[in-house]
């Protein structure tokens, strides 16, 4: 891929303070791609911006929780008057809480569909006018290998993740002749601060140790290995060059090898 093919792109990546998203941010921004970071906690945002700079990166942060449909519509109108128009949009925020279905309460239930399904409905449904008014564009959501199989205590992460597959794959078909490619991929176990709390918890009600959740949570790929955020960020990145045009409506597993499907 040619270094300069994202310059002057616009590129919005929700919560993008930490994670994978950092990572997917600071990758485009290594692309001379124009970055908007959003999510929640500013403070985060603000130190996760100064830290790029430091490292030559700009990136511009933004508050917005994307459950909030008005936020979502306010920040797509103050990004189109001061900077122009987003023509890729990184899904990003999610949450994973685990618990055993019987145990989930209906509002945690419904706070993960919120935050993973809905989030990127309000976002694609904010930012897809533009995408398609300048003719060429892309989505990427960040789904996760529960996007086509299940692990035990996490219905409401399966679902959510699931039904985003479908949005994907929906919305891949209805864009496909406008210039614009709609994917997911699918990371497995990656080494951000999401996986190390679910360790965490995981390692009070077990008696386990962090550190054997987490050899458990390696093990489970053929590779023996967390997944690091850059390597998402290397398919992010990639799904946006014109050479990718012809990849739509895929959910692209990077996991080890861990769902072959
Ligand atoms: P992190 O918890 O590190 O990051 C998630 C980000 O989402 C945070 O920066 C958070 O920021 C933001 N966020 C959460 N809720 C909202 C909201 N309502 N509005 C805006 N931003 C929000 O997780 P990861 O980096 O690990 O995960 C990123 C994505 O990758 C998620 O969609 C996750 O499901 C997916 N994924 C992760 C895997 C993993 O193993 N880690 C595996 C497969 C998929 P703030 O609190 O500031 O809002």
């Amino acid at each position: 891929m040619n270094m300069d093919e994202l310059k002057g792109k616009t590129v919005l990546v929700t919560g993008g303070g930490g994670g994978i998203g950092r990572a997917i941010a600071l990758a485009y921004g290594a692309r001379k791609a124009s970055v908007i970071v959003v999510g929640r906690n500013e403070s985060k945002l603000e130190a996760m911006a100064r830290e790029c700079k430091q490292a030559g990166i700009e990136l511009l942060t933004l508050p917005c929780d994307v459950t909030k449909k008005e936020q979502v519509s306010a920040l797509r109108q103050e990004i189109s008057e001061h900077l122009g128009i987003v023509q890729i949009l990184v899904n990003n925020a999610g949450t994973a809480p685990a618990v055993s279905f019987l145990e989930m309460e209906d509002r945690l239930w419904e706070y993960v569909l919120d935050v993973n399904l809905n989030g990127t409905y309000h976002c694609c449904k904010a930012f897809l006018p533009d995408i398609i008014a300048s003719g060429w564009g892309r989505i990427i959501n960040i789904a996760s290998t529960v996007a086509r199989t299940a692990y035990p205590s996490i219905s409401a992460y399966t679902t959510s993740k699931h039904a985003v597959l479908g949005l994907t794959r929906s919305l891949a078909v209805e864009t496909a002749r406008r210039g614009i490619t709609v994917n997911a991929i699918c990371p497995g176990y990656v080494d951000t601060e999401l996986t190390r709390h679910n360790a965490e918890l995981m390692a009070e009600r077990s008696g386990k140790t962090v550190d054997e959740v987490l050899s458990l949570f390696a093990s489970s790929s053929p590779q023996k290995r967390l997944i690091t955020a850059e390597e998402v960020a290397f398919v992010a990145v990639t799904l946006a060059s014109e050479s990718a045009r012809g990849i739509t409506g895929q959910a692209i597993n990077v996991d080890g090898g861990a769902v072959m499907a």
